[in-house]
């Protein structure tokens, strides 16, 4: 069976129940680890799902070549000890199809279907002042009513909706990287374009070109990407991982990015001159994957060391690329690590084969008519249409949602100038009301699976103590949230990320405010301060 073609619609709860102590939006890890959380604890909870399966990310995203860019040894839950044991990777990057796999066999493993309701898209959440509870209603028109209410939707889980010119007139086939067919896609005898250069469509790129006959790849913004080196586990490795599992989850909790990226925190490339910053990049290079950033502790804080790792890259791409003007075009020329960094597998050396052409619309933007793709004066004929343009991340899910909080209040006028959200983990106003890897947390700038557990485990504690103290409302105060939405984008201005447009501010998105979202102090300080703020008797927050 292809990767991506896994069952994954098995059945969950046959109808969305009146009322439960919680209910969670969400079947990803984060939504299926809380149910189990929620059910240990003693509570009713309900997990609401747009999708016919567990997975989210894992769910949706099954185009050709996608993999997690983390190693799969690292990107793994850790609550289950007996499955860190059990689980066998077969990959360095686990592919999507076994993710999913492993998603899915975490939800039969801990039964939790037979409360999950999939198929079941949330459209709004309103919040009672009198009766202290918050009603959900999903698009078939379902409600459920309950006291708390967890939002588990993912960081980047809204598809990125923008419509090209003339896109309604095309006569081929249009797919999108984040809403891939459950169907095996083939491209065989087709002339194909792929819009968008982001981590999505360099991991597709290299695959659709060895199935079609022409492919036109559409870029607005090169990016820098670096070899991911993926090659079936290693036996031994992974036995040898297995046996010091716990020294390894203590690392990733020590370090910025919750992953062991080999970082040595005295290695500065300003303090070494360019042979050996360039000795380490190639070492690096040569190993594989995002640890490549992580070769000097100041490329994300210096320009000037940022822009000798910028150079090796483009030096890496003039050397595999064959022809020098579809070179230059892949060079990109802002901030390294600005954007994300892609992670591939041969996406640079598919533009050397012959039936494969790159073009700029950095000048003159994609548009579409009934069989082409257009930039400029220039049409491309194609059949499919690939579109790999990203999400709305961090406030997009939720945001599609219509959330009103205390009073009426809604989420979309308290985020009128970007998202404001205290730790990531509540909104003042929206009493009750939890998110799991909200904006103003590590979340994206992580592994993900070590945040969410940290985020379900505090979020869980936090229940278990409102009852233990019998507050039936607790509300953030709008000055911690304040406070701590400074303290993000203060924190984000000492940071070369901030230095660009991307997703993490909100401008891949028209008409969304420009705002650093998500927080790059890095997961201990993050986690030291989410622990600080229990042991000061939940600071921050007040009953309501
Ligand atoms: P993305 O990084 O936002 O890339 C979207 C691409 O589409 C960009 O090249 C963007 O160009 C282009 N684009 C958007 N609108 C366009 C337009 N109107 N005309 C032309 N081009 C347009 O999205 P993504 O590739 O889906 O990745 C998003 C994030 O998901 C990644 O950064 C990563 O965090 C995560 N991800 C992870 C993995 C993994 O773990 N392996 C895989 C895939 C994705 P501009 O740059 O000019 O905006």
């Amino acid at each position: 069976m292809p990767d991506g073609q896994v069952e994954t619609e098995r059945q969950g709860r046959a109808t969305v129940p009146a009322r439960v102590d919680v209910v969670i939006v969400g079947a990803g890890f984060a939504g299926m680890y809380l149910l189990k959380l929620m059910r240990e604890n003693g509570f009713d909870a309900v997990a609401l799902d747009a999708a016919s399966g567990v997975g989210g990310t894992w769910y949706w995203n099954r185009y050709p070549g996608a993999r997690v860019d983390i190693e799969s040894m690292q990107y793994s839950m850790q609550f289950d000890k007996d499955l860190q044991q059990e689980w066998n990777w077969s990959e360095r990057y686990a592919p999507q199809g076994e993710l999913l796999r492993y998603a899915n066999h975490i939800a039969d493993r801990h039964d939790l279907r037979r409360d999950i309701c999939f198929d079941t898209r949330v459209v709004s959440a309103h919040f009672d002042d009198g009766a202290k509870e918050w009603t959900l209603t999903t698009e078939a028109g379902d409600t459920v009513t309950a006291p708390r209410c967890i939002m588990a939707t993912g960081c980047l889980s809204a598809p990125n909706k923008t419509k090209f010119p003339g896109e309604e007139t095309f006569k081929g086939r249009i797919l999108r990287t984040s809403l891939w067919p459950h169907e095996e896609v083939r491209f065989d005898g087709e002339k194909v374009a792929v819009v968008g250069t982001g981590s999505s469509a360099i991991q597709s790129i290299p695959i659709i070109a060895q199935q079609c006959d022409q492919l036109t790849v559409f870029q607005r913004t090169p990016n820098y990407s670096v070899p991911a080196h993926n090659a079936p586990m290693d036996p031994e490795f992974m036995a040898d991982i297995k046996a010091h599992y716990d020294d390894l989850r203590a690392l990733q909790k020590r370090m910025p990015s919750a992953a062991d990226f080999d970082i040595d925190f005295d290695a500065i490339a300003k303090k070494v001159g360019r042979e050996e910053q360039w000795a380490e990049f190639q070492r690096r290079w040569d190993q594989g994957g995002l640890g490549f950033m992580a070769a000097f502790v100041d490329l994300m804080f210096d320009a000037d060391a940022n822009a000798s790792a910028a150079e090796f890259v483009r030096s890496k791409i003039r050397e595999i690329v064959d022809d020098p003007e579809t070179a230059e075009t892949l060079c990109p020329s802002n901030t390294i690590g600005c954007k994300r960094l892609c992670v591939d597998t041969d996406y640079y050396k598919t533009y050397n084969l012959p039936h494969v052409s790159l073009v700029d619309v950095s000048k003159n933007p994609v548009s579409i008519s009934e069989h082409a793709v257009h930039s400029g004066d220039q049409a491309f004929d194609v059949d499919t249409i690939v579109f790999a343009i990203g999400f709305d991340a961090m406030t997009g899910a939720l945001l599609r949602m219509d959330i009103q909080g205390s009073q009426g209040r809604k989420l979309s006028e308290h985020w009128t100038d970007g998202p404001k959200c205290y730790l990531g983990l509540a909104i003042s106003g929206f009493p009750n009301l939890f998110t799991v890897t909200g904006p103003g947390s590590p979340s994206v700038f992580t592994n993900m699976l070590p945040s969410i557990e940290q985020h379900c485990e505090w979020i869980a504690e936090c229940l278990v103590w409102m009852r233990d103290q019998g507050i039936d409302a607790l509300e953030v105060e709008a000055e911690a949230e304040d406070d701590w939405v400074a303290h993000n984008l203060d924190v984000a201005g000492e940071h070369l990320r901030s230095s660009c447009s991307s997703w993490y501010t909100g401008e891949n998105i028209a008409g969304k405010p420009k705002v650093f979202m998500p927080y790059i102090g890095g997961f201990p300080r993050y986690v030291e301060k989410c622990e600080q703020v229990v042991a000061n008797g939940y600071e921050g927050f007040r009953r309501s």
